[in-house]
């Protein structure tokens, strides 16, 4: 299953219903065993209410890292963006700018979206994630923002979403 996914609303949905529809075999996500409440040690999410956000930890909370310190424990990245071409290496601080702040802003709501990693390669960038839909939405952002050549899709596998933009 590759193509595009065209999510002009990205920031204006609900995520879940989708990523569990695209995602029945995500191990981080279909791991949802974890009791409420459940505290991660390792960011301070909160599982509360089916799903992880930012609050404060009910006394008594058991200790569970919550999929996105469990997927940067494991060095295993749900989403990667590549970040190529001559336009972007003459403003490669600005579009990195814009790469984080899009995150900052989506983690500040979703404490399982964020940046993983930021890698300089042979001319690239590339910049790994905890979560798809914000990979996919950080390059629609650039599209928007510097226009550019976007793609879009799966793995073969399913379980990692390869997003490259260049200009
Ligand atoms: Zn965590």
């Amino acid at each position: 299953m590759t193509g595009r996914r065209n999510r002009s609303d990205y920031s204006h949905q609900p995520r879940r219903d989708r990523m569990d529809e695209e995602h029945v075999g995500d191990p981080y996500r279909a791991r949802g065993k974890w009791k409420e409440p459940s505290t991660c040690p390792d960011c301070g999410a909160i599982f509360h209410g089916g799903r992880w956000q930012w609050g404060a930890a009910a006394p008594g909370a058991e200790a569970h890292l919550c999929p996105a310190c469990q997927r940067s424990r494991d060095r295993v990245p749900a989403g990667q963006l590549t970040l190529s071409g001559p336009f972007y290496a003459e403003h490669r601080d600005e579009i990195l700018h814009l790469v984080r702040n899009t995150e900052a802003k989506a983690r500040a709501e979703h404490p399982l979206e964020r940046i993983m990693e930021v890698k300089d390669e042979a001319g690239k960038t590339v910049v790994t994630f905890t979560d798809s839909h914000l990979t996919h939405g950080i390059g629609e952002a650039l599209r928007h923002a510097y226009h550019g050549e976007l793609d879009s899709r799966y793995t073969d596998e399913g379980d990692l979403l390869r997003v490259v933009w260049s200009r």
